[in-house]
């Protein structure tokens, strides 16, 4: 080799070296930039799916109560057979806190609706729903038991000799000298009529409740 290949040689080689560094100093600048821009874009994305993850889980949702007292629990039946059809629409809106029909962990804090099912026939049952009318925005009274006192009531249309025959179960239980209707003991917001309660009523009411309650639903 002589001296003028050496030179070339060396050049060339010089030449292809920083090519090479150069090469491998953009792709790796690329490969950092791709990092960056990967990880603020997963992070965006997991934070706007875990925003409305919780959005969708308890902020927004519409907390309900429901409660039953003395009846015979036909409108819990019918609520509960309405989620059939319903179940998938009221779970993104509905928080059940209390529904003992629904779970064994019920919660007694806030409600934005309370539902009441039946007469109130004791003193515990007096004080139990003066308990949620004080912590729910609105409460609804739920069938006829719980509108009008009755069927659940019927010992308050008994003849003295009727009611004769009862006392014992009265003073047995402590029960109050009469039956009273939901609207006897604390305010009621809105009633959904029958004996159980009218399933196409009730949905009305749970359409009027969620737009005064969630106006941009
Ligand atoms: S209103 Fe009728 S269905 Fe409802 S609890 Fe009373 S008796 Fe039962």
């Amino acid at each position: 080799m002589g001296e003028n290949d050496e030179v070339f040689f060396l050049k060339n080689f010089t030449e292809n070296r920083e090519w090479k560094i150069e090469n491998r100093f953009t792709t790796l600048s690329f490969c950092v930039l791709f990092s960056i821009f990967h990880s603020l874009f997963s992070f965006f994305c997991y934070n706007r799916f875990v925003t409305k993850k919780y959005k969708e889980n308890t902020m927004e949702k519409i907390k309900i109560g429901w409660f039953s007292f003395s009846c015979c629990e036909d409108s819990t039946i019918m609520m509960t057979e309405l989620m059939n059809e319903h179940w998938q629409d009221w779970k993104k809106m509905f928080d059940f806190r209390h529904a003992r029909v629904l779970k064994t962990n019920n919660i007694m804090d806030e409600f934005d609706v309370a539902f009441v099912e039946g007469a109130i026939a004791g003193p515990d049952q007096e004080e139990k729903v003066k308990e949620i009318r004080s912590k729910a925005k609105k409460l609804v009274a739920v069938g006829a038991c719980a509108i009008v006192g009755l069927p659940a009531g019927q010992r308050n249309t008994f003849t003295e000799a009727q009611l004769a025959e009862v006392q014992f179960l009265i003073d047995r239980f402590g029960a109050l000298p009469k039956v009273l209707k939901v609207s006897d003991v604390v305010k009621v917001d809105a009633e959904v009529p029958g004996c159980p309660m009218n399933t196409d009523a009730f949905l009305k009411a749970v359409d009027v409740l969620v737009k005064e309650l969630r106006p941009q639903t």
